[in-house]
């Protein structure tokens, strides 16, 4: 948890970011808009590039990643209902910052990246904001991380062919999981929820991801 990453230069830019990207788009979580309104998105970009970080767009974060447009962390983070205790399995770190958020959230975050350069710098982030709750490796995600699973929810923030089956395995009971499906250029946002031991989709929106690579995902660059 961080205790406050107030009086930032950019705090003021990070609350207009909330109100205007956020709020008139139908985040109405409050939890999820604190989250937001705290973690210092500039710290996960490139310095050149931090005055860009509050933009209502996504971001290069290297070797062909993008850290996603704000709204859409929002929007994926506000489907899990997270209310503090939970395990959470994310996979694509990418930048670090959509583990970040959901480490404000929950009990425990677990995050998987395939790239470990991304990983490397992530993690010096986790440290700067003394996020104790945020365990990483190196992997292939699509085979998700069985060791600590049933996870309460999970987090794909790659988009693939289809819904990794390893993940929903690793699903608890109930439990939640969002993902881009789709081709390479455009997916559907859907939501994924166990309950009762039974499995039903719902799509949120459509959107538009880099490609999840893996065995259960996309085979190449
Ligand atoms: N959540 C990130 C978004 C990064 S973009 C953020 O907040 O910045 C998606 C990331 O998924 C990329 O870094 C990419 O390398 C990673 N990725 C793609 N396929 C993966 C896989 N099978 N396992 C783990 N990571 C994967």
């Amino acid at each position: 948890m961080i205790g406050s990453a107030a009086g930032d230069k950019f705090e003021k830019i990070r609350t207009r970011m909330v109100q205007e990207q956020l709020v008139p788009r139908g985040i109405t979580d409050p939890r999820t808009l604190a989250a937001m309104a705290r973690i210092p998105r500039h710290l996960f970009v490139e310095d050149a590039m931090q005055a860009q970080a509050y933009g209502d767009h996504p971001l290069p974060i290297g070797r062909g990643q993008t850290i996603s447009q704000p709204y859409i962390v929002a929007l994926m983070t506000q489907a899990l209902q997270l209310k503090g205790h939970e395990k959470v399995l994310e996979i694509g770190t990418g930048s670090g910052y959509q583990a970040a958020i959901l480490a404000q959230l929950c009990g425990q975050v677990y995050t998987i990246e395939r790239i470990n350069a991304l990983l490397v710098q992530a993690r010096k982030v986790f440290d700067q904001l003394r996020c104790m709750n945020i365990l990483s490796r190196v992997d292939d995600g699509t085979i998700g991380w069985p060791d600590n699973s049933p996870y309460d929810a999970i987090i794909v923030t790659a988009g693939g062919p289809r819904v990794p089956e390893p993940l929903v395995e690793q699903l608890a009971d109930p439990g939640v999981l969002v993902i881009p499906v789709g081709d390479r250029y455009v997916q559907e946002l859907q939501l994924v929820s166990r309950k009762d031991g039974r499995v039903f989709t719902k799509i949120i929106e459509n959107v538009r991801f880099v490609s999840l690579i893996g065995v259960h995902g996309w085979q190449s660059e």
